[in-house]
């Protein structure tokens, strides 16, 4: 499908960017402004969310969140009620950096299309979250020119 194409195109870059931002060896639970995903130890699910704090911090919510019906709803918490699953959380991957929060978003949404059996995304905080639609319009349409000119 030519879209997955184009998201693997931009995730490419978007790594290339990470890297370079960062000379010095950032630990990889203090890096922040990172899109991250999270696998089940005991079968193939996986969650990706972003978070502008540090990596650690966002985990550390996820991981301590193990009351269902609280104000904060989470999909990790009743994947792991639910099936009595445990996740990695010593092996968190981080997929993407990106300081701009839309861009954030729009990475985040990018990767979760590409997850085979992923967990609903419902990453909170981010106030941005009500604009990310028309950033991924205009982003989409980005894609769409490029894509013309490249051809
Ligand atoms: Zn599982």
């Amino acid at each position: 499908m030519v879209w997955y194409h184009r998201v693997s195109f931009f995730s490419i870059n978007k790594l290339n960017d990470c890297n370079k931002v960062q000379k010095d060896p950032v630990p990889h639970d203090t890096k922040m402004n990172v899109i991250y995903k999270i696998k089940c130890n005991d079968c193939d699910a996986t969650y990706i969310g972003q978070t502008k704090r540090k990596l650690i911090t966002r985990v550390n919510e996820h991981r301590n969140h193990i009351r269902r019906n609280t104000s904060s709803k989470s999909v990790i918490t009743d994947h792991r009620l639910d099936y009595n699953h445990e996740f990695d959380w010593n092996n968190v991957d981080i997929l993407d950096c990106e300081s701009f929060c839309h861009k954030r978003l729009i990475s985040e949404m990018l990767y979760i299309k590409t997850q085979s059996n992923g967990l609903t995304a419902s990453s909170l905080g981010c106030q941005c979250r009500v604009i990310a639609p028309v950033h991924l319009f205009s982003f989409s349409l980005l894609l769409e020119r490029k894509g013309r000119k490249m051809n």
